[in-house]
C-alpha cells in the first residue's frame, strides 16, 4: 500500500463517515506502514486511536480491502511528541493546510485531471470550449472566466486541465491554482504573522490565477475585500483569472455587489447536469483507464448502460461506483455482471433511484397482500386493509420524494397526520415484527429492481 492508496481510501471514507467525522477522526491519521496484513497509522493521541478503532475500524479495513490491499488488522501508534505533520493527501479536496506550512504556492494539481481525460458532451461543451481557449494562454479575451455548476460536474477537473496545459505549453507563465478556502487561509495567516506585503506580492506576481469554489468566501468580509483587491490588481495588469463556484455570481448570497459585478463582467458559463450520453461516455473512458489497473476483470454487456441510466446524480458518484465495481470484481475474481453490479452497488443505486411512483407502490403492495387497489385507497379501516395501506405509505415516504400531504392526497385524500402515523407505526413494527420486515424488504426489492 502506498500513501496514494491511503489518499484514495480517505476520499471514500469522507463519503462513508461524513465530513465532520472525517475531519475530526480520520484526517489526523497518518499512514505508517503495512506488514503481514497489519496497517499501522500514527495518531496524535491514544484517545484518537481508540476512538477510531472502535468506531471506524471496520470501515477503514473494508475500504482498504476494496482497493485490493489485504488488511487483517489496523494498529495505531501514538506520534512521538513532534508536531503533527499532515499526511500527504494526493487527492484530498483541501490539501492546502499541509502545503502552506512548506510555503508552496497553490494547491497540488491532480495529474488525472487533464483535457484528455475530460469527456465532452452537450451539458459541458461551452465550459470545455472556454477552458480550452483560456488554456492556450494567448491574449486575455475574457476576464474572468467564471465556471459554475453543481457538485461533481467537472469544475475542478477543468481548472486543473487548464493549469496542466498552461504549464506544458507556456512553462514561463506563473500559474497559481487554489481553492477559495486556501486563499482565505493564506490571507489570515499572513495577517497573523504580519506578512501582508508578501501575501500581496505573491498574488500580484502571478500570470494566471485560478480560485476554485469561490462561493466559500461569501460572507467572510475581510477575505472578500482582499480578494477584490487582488482581483482588480490582476485584471488591470491584464492577467487571466479563472473562477469557479457552485452557482451563478448573481445567486451567491452575502457576496459584495462590487465583487459580483466584477465576476459577471467576463465570461460566465455553466456546466449543466449530465445527460445519459455524457454519463455513458465518461464510464466508457473510465473503463479504458481501468483496463491497465484491472486487466483480468471482464465487463459484461449492458452494465455501463445500466449505470449511466440509473446513477444520474453527479460524475463523482458515477466514478465511485465504477471504481468500487472493478475493485470488487477483481477481489472476488468474477466478471462484472448485472447481478454483481446490483449487489455491489445496492446502496448507491438505492440512493439515486427515487423514481418509483406512488401508484406503483400502491399496486405492488396490494398485489402482495392480495387486496384490491380500491380497498387500499378507500376508507375502510379494517386491519386487513389498514396495515398494507400503512406499509404502502411508509414505502412512498422512503422511495419517492413526495411530501406527507401529497402522499395523503393519493391515498384517497387522507390527512398528512394519518400518513405520518402510518409511517411511524411501520417504523415501530419493523423492529419487532420479523414477518413484516421481510415483507418490506421483498417489496422494496421488487419496486427497485
Ligand atoms: P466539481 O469541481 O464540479 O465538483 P470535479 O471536477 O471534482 O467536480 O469532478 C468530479 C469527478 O468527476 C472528478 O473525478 C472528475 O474527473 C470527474 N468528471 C467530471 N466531469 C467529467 C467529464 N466530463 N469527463 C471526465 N471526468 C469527469
Ligand atoms: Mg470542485
Amino acid at each position: 500500500m502506498t500513501n496514494e492508496t491511503w489518499g484514495r481510501v480517505r476520499q471514500e471514507l469522507i463519503k462513508a463517515v461524513g465530513k465532520n467525522n472525517y475531519t475530526t477522526w480520520i484526517e489526523p491519521l497518518e499512514f505508517r506502514d503495512l506488514s503481514d496484513g497489519v496497517v499501522t497509522f500514527t495518531v496524535p493521541t491514544s484517545f484518537i486511536g481508540n476512538y477510531v478503532s472502535q468506531n471506524f475500524g471496520d470501515q477503514i479495513k473494508f475500504q482498504l480491502n476494496m482497493t485490493g490491499t489485504e488488511v487483517k488488522r489496523i494498529a495505531f501508534q501514538v506520534a512521538a511528541n513532534s508536531p503533527r505533520r499532515p499526511a500527504p493527501a494526493q487527492h484530498s479536496e483541501k490539501p492546502a493546510m499541509a502545503e502552506t506550512q512548506h510555503d508552496l504556492p497553490g494547491a497540488p494539481l491532480d495529474a488525472r485531471y487533464t483535457f484528455d481525460s475530460f469527456v465532452v458532451g452537450k451539458p459541458n461543451e461551452l465550459a470545455h470550449a472556454a477552458s480550452k481557449r483560456v488554456a492556450e494562454g494567448g491574449p486575455v479575451t475574457f476576464n474572468p472566466l467564471f465556471l459554475y455548476g453543481g457538485v461533481g460536474l467537472g469544475k475542478t477537473h477543468l481548472m486543473h486541465a487548464i493549469a496542466h496545459e498552461l504549464q506544458a505549453q507556456k512553462p514561463a507563465l506563473n500559474v497559481l491554482y487554489l481553492s477559495a478556502e486556501q486563499f482565505m487561509y493564506r490571507f489570515i495567516q499572513a495577517l497573523r504573522v504580519n506578512k501582508m506585503m508578501d501575501f500581496k506580492e505573491l498574488f500580484r506576481s502571478v500570470d494566471v490565477l485560478m480560485v476554485d469554489d469561490v462561493q466559500f468566501i461569501a460572507g467572510k468580509d475581510s477575505t472578500q475585500e482582499e480578494f477584490f483587491h487582488t482581483f482588480n490588481a490582476l485584471v488591470s495588469a491584464n492577467k487571466q483569472i479563472i473562477i469557479s463556484a457552485d452557482r451563478a455570481p448573481g445567486e451567491i448570497k452575502d457576496l459584495e455587489d462590487r465583487i459580483r459585478s466584477r465576476l459577471q463582467c467576463g465570461l460566465v458559463v455553466d456546466l449543466h447536469p449530465t445527460d445519459y450520453e455524457l454519463r455513458l461516455g465518461i464510464l466508457q473512458s473510465k473503463v479504458e483507464q481501468y483496463r491497465g489497473q484491472y486487466p483480468n476483470v471482464e465487463l459484461r454487456d449492458g452494465v455501463l448502460e445500466f449505470l449511466a441510466h440509473r446513477i444520474s446524480k453527479n460524475v463523482r458518484v458515477l466514478e465511485g461506483a465504477l471504481t468500487r465495481l472493478f475493485a470488487f470484481a477483481s477481489l472476488v475474481g468474477k466478471p462484472v455482471t448485472m447481478e454483481l453490479t446490483q449487489d455491489c452497488l445496492a446502496d448507491i443505486l438505492r440512493d439515486s433511484d427515487r423514481k418509483v411512483s406512488v401508484e406503483e407502490i400502491q399496486r405492488k403492495v396490494s398485489e402482495h397482500f392480495n387486496i384490491r387497489l380500491s380497498d387500499m385507497i378507500g376508507p375502510k379501516r379494517v386491519r386487513n386493509f389498514a396495515r398494507p395501506r400503512q406499509i404502502a405509505m411508509y414505502l412512498c415516504k422512503q422511495l419517492t420524494s413526495r411530501s406527507l400531504p401529497e402522499i395523503g392526497r393519493r391515498f384517497g385524500g387522507r390527512d398528512h397526520t394519518t400518513v405520518m402515523h402510518g409511517v411511524r407505526k411501520i417504523e415501530e413494527l419493523i423492529t419487532t415484527d420479523g414477518q413484516l420486515a421481510d415483507d418490506l424488504e421483498l417489496l422494496r426489492r421488487a419496486l427497485e429492481g
